[in-house]
């Protein structure tokens, strides 16, 4: 089925307590699209660029089977420019340098294609944009997955509650899920939060894994335990990536199936975090995820034996 997805494409400056890199290839969108790719060929992206920004990039997105007809390129201007820097647990980073350049006035146009997409990802970008790509959809899609981050709760909070209203997904890490619901307690976040309008809620928790709550239903994946992480950038969207990849290509939307979908996502991002940007996932296989999916199912699988309790 086909999938829309919203979201920046960027150059990041990256720090790890292991290394630096420059001007690497990023943004939500490219991560998401790179993930979905594995599962759908027929991924149909919204963003903007600068002038700056390699052909050879899109050219790759293309050959993987992505539309980039609603992919503005701004003559004269400036890619989105993010920098950030991680501790030393690599679960947790500062924010050094957002520059919003191109995306500061972007106002996206869907091509008429795009306007019936089955799926749509809303990647992590303002919260007005998301919106109105929302609203140029002519049927509303089977199901709507919407990103975003800390940054756009301090500047945009009110847009973001609109948006919230219309979606059936919200995927967010802990940190932000706490303040967004001003609760400390997840459970409780999550509660607060699906008030607002997701009916489904995935909480991110880095190297902890993700919870996936619907209803009185409740659901966690492990993070699969990694000898070295190498660069956590981007882990989020390609988990967001797999998760709808996934779902887009079963068409299936039951809670079972969405606790298979948090499993691809966790698996692919295990794949991301190997090597900086999006270079680890540019060079998977399907036999890679296939074994990287048997190895989570190894992971989680006990057997409950009856014992009797004092
Ligand atoms: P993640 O590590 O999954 O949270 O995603 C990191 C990616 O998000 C980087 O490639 C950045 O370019 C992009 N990014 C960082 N801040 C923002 C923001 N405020 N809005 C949109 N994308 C962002």
């Amino acid at each position: 089925m086909s999938l829309a997805v919203v979201g920046t494409m960027a150059f990041d400056n990256i720090e790890t307590p292991f290394g630096k890199a420059e001007n690497v290839i990023g943004g939500a969108a490219t991560y998401i699209a790179w993930a979905a790719s594995y599962f759908t060929k027929d991924i149909k992206i919204v963003s903007v660029v600068g002038e700056d920004f390699p052909q050879s990039e899109m050219d790759g997105l293309v050959e993987r089977g992505a539309t980039l007809d609603g992919v503005q390129i701004k003559k004269g201007e400036k890619s989105f420019f993010w920098s950030g820097r991680y501790h030393l647990d690599m679960n947790t980073r500062d924010t050094l340098v957002t520059d919003l350049n191109v995306l500061a006035d972007f106002d996206p146009v869907l091509p008429e294609s795009y306007k019936s997409s089955d799926f749509l990802m809303l990647g992590n970008l303002s919260p007005d944009v998301q919106m109105k790509v929302l609203e140029q959809m002519t049927e509303r899609p089977k199901l709507v997955v919407m990103d975003t981050m800390n940054f756009w709760m301090d500047i945009a909070m009110d847009g973001l509650k609109a948006v919230l209203k219309k979606v059936d997904i919200l995927t967010i890490n802990d940190e932000e899920a706490r303040q967004l619901s001003g609760e400390h307690s997840l459970v409780k976040a999550a509660k607060v939060i699906r008030e607002m309008g997701p009916k489904y809620l995935v909480i991110k928790k880095g190297e902890h894994g993700a919870l996936l709550f619907h209803g009185k239903e409740m659901f966690f994946a492990p993070a699969l335990p990694l000898e070295e992480v190498f660069d956590p950038t981007g882990a989020g969207d390609t988990f967001a990536g797999g998760f709808i990849g996934y779902l887009a290509k079963t068409g299936d939307l039951s809670f079972e199936s969405m606790k298979r979908a948090i499993i691809y996502g966790s698996a692919l991002a295990s794949f991301c975090v190997e090597k900086f940007g999006t270079e680890r996932i540019k060079s998977i296989t399907p036999k890679d995820i296939h074994e990287r999916i048997g190895k989570f199912v190894t992971l989680m699988s006990f057997s409950s034996q009856e014992t009797s309790l004092h």
